[in-house]
């Protein structure tokens, strides 16, 4: 057998037996431990000559026996968490025909996946003459949305620089971070990213954001850009979509909304009533890498009107790498901002392909059901406290000690006390100043036992710290 047959052979039994460890009642989600460990277990410098067969080996031992296992049925940390194994082989067999997606004659079926896969993506958004492009993430794709916005509003600007415009963006106080990054990065300003107030359950309030998009006018801005977020990262809320719709278009605003999170819900017939109005958006998030299951990253920007994404992200100076000839209409480099782009297509053309639309209809309502299940358990435990109502699939709830503890002091405490004992992962967040326990279920093979024993596990810390 040659040194690669061999390597790949037995790389290969790793993988099936670390698959095999995730399900195994005694494994930990994580094997714990600080970066003086970690350093002193590996040698992490790089060698002279490359090392043997049996050691290269060794070390791709050592980087899943020290990973965290987001496979695992504790694993509650994160918007993604899973196993997809026809994402896995998706990746396997990019990586095996490495290529870029910039033009057709580079990576022809992987084009034609990626146009199929936005045009499947775009019709359940609701944009039924739309376009769109593959992304590094859904933070990109927000990034995406407002350099469109911004072409749409200032055209000049992708020539002169937006000099000095005075430019103003609304999201809901709950939106994600990237649209701060964005205004950054688009040198709009991120002081030019108003916050619109939400409600108790986390949406954006209409009636607030026609208020903030007025006194903005008052102050001599312009307002070009609203981004509504359909579930948000805390608390799984759905802006109202028809109602922001209308002010957009009252006030010629871009439209976009960020599905990043909650956008695979439109796959749902029983849930997709929560994106109502998503085809008056301009344009559109949607991860694959989070409710869909799909290895990171694998996300798609979304926009309603062809020749919207040329317009905006080509700048010339490409004729080495774009050619005019037959399939020439086939490039979607063009319509990208990366030039080496990675074929990201093909893993999620493979896992619809693998499930249906069915298949995937199911799990998202499994999901919601779980959720359901999780909620319930949280209402009826007298030491636990439900922080928000539960919309989608983010449970936020903390742990209620006596009197005599700091509450917040005391759920980040016993948070950290799982993580470390590495028997569940879930995350925190604070909420009007209070800290909160985020569980997230996006791993459809959970059931009602695993959550069971994740609350055993958080209860019985919290049991053990109260009595120290
Ligand atoms: C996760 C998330 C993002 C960022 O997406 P990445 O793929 O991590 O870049 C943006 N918006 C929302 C609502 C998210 O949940």
């Amino acid at each position: 057998m040659s040194e690669r047959d061999e390597i790949l052979s037995k790389a290969l039994q790793l993988v099936i037996r670390y698959l095999e460890e995730n399900s195994a009642p005694d494994t930990l989600v994580v094997n714990y431990q600080n970066p003086e460990f970690l350093k002193a277990k590996l040698d992490l410098s790089i060698p002279e000559t490359g090392v043997s067969v049996d050691k290269f080996l060794a070390l791709l031992e050592t980087y899943l026996s020290y990973s965290v296992r987001t496979g695992h049925k504790q694993f509650f940390n994160q918007l993604f968490s899973g196993f997809s194994l026809p994402g896995f082989l998706g990746e396997i067999f990019t990586s095996l025909t490495n290529t870029s997606m910039a033009t057709y004659e580079l990576a022809p079926l992987a084009t034609l996946m990626e146009q199929e896969l936005v045009q499947k993506l775009n019709s359940l958004v609701g944009f039924n003459q739309g376009e769109g492009i593959f992304v590094t993430g859904g933070s990109n794709a927000n990034l995406n949305a407002m350099l469109c916005a911004r072409n749409r509003t200032l055209p000049e600007a992708k020539k002169q620089g937006i000099q000095s415009s005075h430019l103003a963006l609304f999201v809901s106080d709950q939106a994600h971070y990237s649209f701060l990054k964005a205004a950054n990065l688009l040198g709009i300003g991120v002081d030019s990213a108003i916050k619109v107030k939400s409600d108790q359950y986390g949406r954006m309030i209409p009636q607030q954001l026609e208020t903030a998009i007025q006194e903005s006018l008052a102050w001599g801005k312009k307002p070009f850009f609203v981004g509504a977020t359909a579930g948000t990262t805390v608390l799984g809320a759905f802006d109202p979509l028809v109602e922001i719709s209308e002010i957009a278009e009252k006030y010629d605003l871009w439209f976009h909304v960020d599905g990043a999170w909650g956008g695979a819900v439109l796959l749902s017939q029983k849930y997709q009533h929560l994106l109502a109005g998503s085809e008056r958006a301009d344009s559109f998030a949607w991860d694959s890498h989070k409710l869909m299951g799909l290895p990171l990253t694998c996300s798609a920007f979304l926009v309603k009107r062809k020749g919207t994404l040329y317009h905006a992200c080509s700048c010339g100076d490409t004729n080495y790498l774009f050619h005019d000839c037959e399939d020439s209409a086939y490039d979607l480099g063009l319509m990208s901002l990366q030039c080496g782009r990675k074929v990201d297509s093909l893993k999620l053309w493979l896992s619809w392909q693998y499930y249906g639309q069915r298949g995937y209809e199911e799990k998202i309502n499994w999901l919601f059901e779980i959720a359901n299940y999780t909620t319930q358990k949280v209402k009826h435990c007298p030491e636990l406290e439900l922080m928000a109502p539960t919309q989608f699939l983010n449970i936020c709830f903390r742990y209620v000690p006596h009197d005599q503890f700091d509450i917040n002091r005391f759920n980040l405490e016993l948070r950290e006390r799982l993580v470390k004992s590495g028997k569940s992962l879930v995350n925190y967040s604070t909420l009007n100043g209070q800290a909160i326990v985020r569980l997230v279920v996006a791993n459809p093979e959970i059931n009602q036992a695993d959550i069971d024993q994740f609350f055993e596990n958080f209860l019985e810390l919290g049991r053990e710290l109260l009595s120290q």
